[in-house]
């Protein structure tokens, strides 16, 4: 049995007390994939953004807003876990300035100065051990696998989701499972929890086995 950190859902970035800048991530995916690794026996902690999915009743779920939140309690939580599959869609821009009054409409182009926030897979792999694993989805609308392979390698990660564009708010999915040579060790198709299934599957056999 493992214990295992999903990250799951979009952050939030906020401009204003009532704007905010996201991702595109309904979470179904990470609360498939929680679903999965319970099923399977594995303790589940899920750090989530604002989402409108179940997740499974043994998972320990911790609630976040923000791309640095999320960073936060991962960092604390990924100490005591084996692996970390990262779901999560966390929003990759801040606004320079977040307003404390809501932005009045002036009739005049809003311009906003973005800064990028940090990549929590990117930032966990400094602190990850021997032994402790990392699952990465890479989301690509061309080179998919070379795009991939760049991404899984700067992450540190021992498996790489691929999926496309097609994939988000949708119930299906169809994915291929990238290793750290670049070898596609399966491609799956079908309802989102099938095909979960069968990223643990593969996760169970190369990462945890
Ligand atoms: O670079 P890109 O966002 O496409 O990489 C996707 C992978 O990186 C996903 O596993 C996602 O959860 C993770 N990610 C992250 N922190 C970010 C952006 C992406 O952990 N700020």
């Amino acid at each position: 049995m493992a214990r295992i950190l999903i990250t799951v859902g979009p952050t939030r970035q906020y401009i204003d007390p009532v704007r905010y800048l996201t991702n595109a991530s309904s979470g179904r995916m990470g609360s498939a994939l929680a679903a999965a690794a319970t099923a399977l026996g594995h303790e589940v902690v899920i750090v989530s953004g604002p989402v409108h999915v179940a997740f499974p009743a043994e998972a320990r779920v911790l609630p976040v807003v923000s791309t640095e939140e999320m960073l936060d309690v991962c960092r604390r939580e990924f100490e005591a876990c084996d692996g970390l599959i990262a779901a999560a869609a966390p929003c990759d821009y801040r606004p320079h300035r977040v307003s404390l009054q809501k932005i009045a409409k002036t009739g005049e182009p809003l311009l906003l100065e973005l800064l990028e926030t940090p990549d929590i897979v990117a930032t966990l792999a400094v602190q990850k051990r021997p032994g402790q694993w990392f699952v990465g989805f890479a989301l690509e609308t061309q080179d998919q696998h070379i795009r991939a392979l760049v991404k899984l390698e700067k992450k540190s990660c021992d498996l790489m989701v691929l999926n496309g564009p097609q994939a988000i708010d949708a119930e299906t999915n169809h994915v291929e499972l990238m290793d750290r040579d670049g070898q596609i060790l399966a491609s799956l198709e079908g309802a989102k929890q099938k095909v979960a299934e069968g990223i643990l599957q593969v996760i169970q056999a190369r990462l945890i086995a």
